[in-house]
């Protein structure tokens, strides 16, 4: 049955369910407080990441978390804050840090992203979407034994798993990457993962629906959903009222203040992180986490991408220096002889990782209404994830059995 769809939020996620929305036949207008040109989906680093099986709540994480609190220039840092939905959201990410979380995430995780990956491919084949695909895998590369060894426990679980992967010499780096050098013990190639270039991707999905005939509406942001019952009837946005069948919220970093007063709470904390676009040419052609400095490096489409920090300092989007400027001192650490332009300091941009407390996302139906679907919560992996919760959601309205089994996603799960 052909249904009347308001998908509030417009980055990835909100995006990926309007396509596989609409390619179910569904009426879709999509809301979104901004002009739909920045934020988290535009500014990450673009990897499609089967790599990342573990969780980001995994044992030694909570002991982490609180040295972090203490150390502002930490790749990770969170802002001590007398919040009741931090503290809350701390004590689920504290009882998320095991090892049976772990292994039960593990094959979830490796599916949905798999799930997610075959989607790009087929989507790459589009004549209608033209956008930048890569297979070149992700590099985690090391300059220490520490984070050697560290990164060899999830290499073994990721070979159990099937995923390809292999350990290079610095000289097979440079075999591959022939014209930049790098400074490293060596690197753990996991082939399984691939890289695109985020706007375009953007670009081509907002060009595609509007051709189709979905509605999108920029700069309307959504101040509640009207209930009566256990429907929402209506979402009501800054300028209208928008009446639908069935909402969906993707609203990102955003999500746990717009459902609260539904009596909902999805315990979702804002992970901020920054990108550095370098335009002159870098010779860098392999995706690569610096692992000591956690740091991302993407050769995208006309420039080479550097991006990381995770923040949780709330919803803002302050531009700390101290954090940029690690992102620079990475880069040139890494590659020697590399220095990042001033002009690409000074055009740094930050975006908001929606977190979940167990590092899981959240997809699927909400007990409290007949017609609401959430998809959000993807932390490091949404745009990974994108297309994968784009049609688990669209295969949810539409009442068919999902491709993959929703549990460790659901919206009212339990931590620990
Ligand atoms: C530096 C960085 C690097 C990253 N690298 C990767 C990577 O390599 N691979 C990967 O898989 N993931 C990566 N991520 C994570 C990924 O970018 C996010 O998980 C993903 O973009 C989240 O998408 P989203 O659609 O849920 O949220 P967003 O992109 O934040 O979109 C949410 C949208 O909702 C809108 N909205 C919010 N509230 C309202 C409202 N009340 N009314 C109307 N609209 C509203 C917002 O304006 C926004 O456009 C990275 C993130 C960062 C910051």
């Amino acid at each position: 049955m052909q249904k009347k769809i308001i998908v509030v939020g417009g980055g990835i996620i909100g995006l990926s369910c309007a396509f596989y929305l609409h390619q179910e036949g569904h009426h879709v207008t999509i809301l979104d407080q901004s002009a739909m040109n920045q934020g988290a989906s535009y500014v990450n680093a673009g990897y499609l990441t089967p790599s990342h099986i573990v969780p980001l709540a995994a044992p030694g994480m909570a002991t982490k978390g609180l040295k972090w609190m203490l150390d502002s220039s930490s790749p990770f840092y969170i802002q001590p804050r007398l919040n009741l939905d931090l503290l809350d959201w701390g004590m689920k990410f504290m009882r998320s840090c095991s090892q049976k979380h772990v292994n039960r995430s593990l094959k979830v995780i490796r599916d949905i992203n798999l799930f997610s990956k075959e989607l790009y491919q087929d989507l790459a084949t589009l004549p209608t979407l033209d956008f930048h695909l890569e297979d070149r895998g992700l590099l985690m590369a090391f300059q220490t034994t520490a984070a050697e060894k560290e990164e060899e426990i999830v290499m073994r679980k990721a070979k159990k798993l099937g995923l390809a992967v292999e350990k290079i010499s610095p000289k097979k780096v440079q075999e591959l990457q022939p014209d930049v050098s790098m400074d490293i013990v060596g690197a753990y190639w996991y082939r399984c993962d691939a890289h695109s270039t985020p706007a375009t991707f953007m670009q081509q999905l907002k060009s595609y629906l509007v051709k189709e005939g979905a509605k999108i509406h920029q700069n309307a942001k959504v101040t509640s959903l009207i209930k009566k019952g256990k429907t929402i009837q209506a979402v009501q946005t800054d300028q209208s009222v928008f009446s639908a069948d069935e909402i969906v919220i993707a609203t990102g970093a955003w999500t746990q203040k717009l459902l609260q007063p539904l009596g909902i709470n999805l315990p979702l904390q804002a992970g901020k992180g920054y990108r550095l676009d370098e335009t002159q040419p870098t010779g860098i052609t392999l995706p690569a986490i610096l692992m000591e400095r956690k740091v991302a490096v993407t050769p995208m489409q006309g420039f080479t991408r550097f991006s990381g920090t995770m923040e949780i300092a709330g919803i803002n989007h302050n531009i700390r220096q101290k954090r940029v400027d690690a992102i620079v001192h990475a880069a040139s650490q890494y590659y020697p002889g590399l220095k990042l332009s001033q002009l690409t300091k000074e055009k740094v941009k930050c975006g908001l990782r929606p977190l979940s407390p167990d590092g899981l996302p959240f997809i699927g139906r909400h007990s409290n209404f007949f017609n609401l679907t959430i998809a959000t919560g993807h932390a490091m992996m949404g745009w990974s994830l994108g297309p994968a919760t784009g049609k688990l959601v669209a295969e949810v309205i539409s009442n068919q059995k999902t491709s993959l089994d929703l549990t460790a996603f659901a919206t009212e799960r339990r931590y620990g």
